[in-house]
């Protein structure tokens, strides 16, 4: 598809002009870490109780840390109530990173491998449970031999014990990215969404409660416990804190991964950290958090950009995947681009997305849209769907009905 070119394009523009087109060589090893980042004396001191579960958990609470993936569930929270739950519990380790535009979760693997894993190992000793699974898409081959070198070289060299860890490859599909798909996947079936509730907290891997986390989470958390909660909630613009890794492609002079307070907005984010507009081009809207963010206009650029203040829009932040889009592209193209993804990525166990993904397709191309019939199919979509694919499916499509009129009333 042409279409689906251009906007995958836009993609490999950020990854090959950003800093994100090599993994940094040497990344921060077991020795490094351990010499030159007291690498894993937090984890240790929370081993000896010199650190107790309560306060690890009072930390992640008081900093409001939330989930990085994309839901944004208090992580502090999760923590407790899984904790809570009968033995034994499994940890499930979301890096399916599968969101268009989303590249951080392998930028910070590529760079520190080990302070994911020091996070990942207190979780599981703060919540009590001694089997992980690490889930990685199947694309990222450089981070998989790098989680598995460090994984042995810990294994061998460390003083304490690990618990059982397993690390899952997954086989491309974007919806294995989805928790309860990637649980189904995990436990060798195929990936499609399970009916909630029962949540995974209390039915996951195996029947079994389970931590679910996106990699980002665990990696902030040895911070989060060593600085203190001021560190991370005095970052924040526009009234709110906290920082997030926003994943920066499109028309921009430096895309990549760049960490930015949160509220920050999205002309301040590319004018900050981005190095502007490419030259030339001029600032014409942006995905917010990838394809399932929706789209928004230039003329909401001053919109603080983190969980819940992209709602009044129609749109959401998800995993702060920001492609910007210049005068040069079609919010229309793009958002035809997005639905054919989401039509060959729906998993097709429901009939309002398998079907309405593809109906979808057939009114969108159109020069002409029926906006009356489309906002129909999307209620269905988003009412009657399984999963959040089919329910954020129209949100791009949406978008240019409210906020591009101009390229389909022709
Ligand atoms: Fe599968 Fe789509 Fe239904 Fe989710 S909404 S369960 S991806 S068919």
């Amino acid at each position: 598809l042409p279409i689906a070119k251009a906007t995958h394009q836009s993609v490999v523009e950020a990854v090959t002009q950003g800093e994100t087109t090599h993994s940094p060589e040497p990344y921060t090893d077991y020795q490094a870490y351990l010499d030159n980042e007291s690498g894993y004396v937090t984890y240790q001191d929370c081993l000896d109780k010199q650190i107790t579960r309560e306060h690890v958990i009072e930390t992640l609470e008081s900093s409001n840390l939330r989930g990085l993936g994309g839901a944004g569930f208090p992580v502090g929270r999760k923590w407790k109530i899984v904790s809570e739950m009968p033995d034994p519990k499994y940890m499930a380790v979301n890096i399916d990173e599968g969101e268009p535009g989303t590249f951080k979760d392998r930028y910070y693997l590529e760079r520190d491998p080990h302070r994911f894993l020091e996070g990942m190992l207190i979780a599981a000793e703060v919540v009590g449970i001694n089997h992980i699974y690490i889930y990685l898409r199947d694309e990222y081959a450089d981070i998989r031999h790098i989680l598995e070198t460090e994984l042995k070289t810990l294994a061998e060299q460390a003083d304490f014990t690990l618990p059982t860890i397993e690390l899952r490859r997954g086989a491309g599909a974007y919806i294995c990215g989805e928790e309860s798909a990637m649980i189904e996947s995990i436990e060798g079936k195929r990936g499609m969404p399970r009916l909630r509730p029962p949540f995974v907290a209390s039915v996951g891997v195996f029947g079994r409660p389970t931590l679910e986390h996106n990699m980002e989470s665990l990696y902030w958390v040895r911070d989060m416990i060593e600085k203190g909660t001021d560190w991370f909630t005095k970052e924040g613009r526009h009234d709110r804190t906290g920082l997030r890794s926003f994943s920066v492609s499109g028309r921009v002079n430096k895309p990549g991964v760049h960490l930015a307070p949160a509220g920050i907005t999205v002309k301040e984010l590319i004018e900050e950290y981005c190095g502007g507009m490419l030259d030339g081009q001029t600032f014409y809207g942006y995905y917010p958090g990838g394809a399932s963010g929706g789209i928004l206009p230039a003329s909401l650029g001053d919109v603080p950009l983190d969980f819940d203040t992209l709602q009044p829009h129609g749109c959401f932040i998800g995993s702060a995947a920001v492609v910007v889009l210049s005068d040069q592209d079609s919010a229309k193209d793009c958002a035809i681009n997005s639905m054919h993804f989401f039509e060959h990525e729906s998993c097709g166990q429901c009939t309002p997305c398998r079907v309405g993904t593809s109906k979808a397709i057939q009114l969108m191309e159109k020069d002409t849209w029926d906006t009356e019939l489309m906002n129909e199919l999307s209620d269905v979509m988003v009412d009657a769907s399984i999963c959040g694919l089919g329910q954020a499916a129209p949100n791009p499509m949406l978008s240019v009905i409210k906020f591009f009129p101009q390229e389909v009333n022709k």
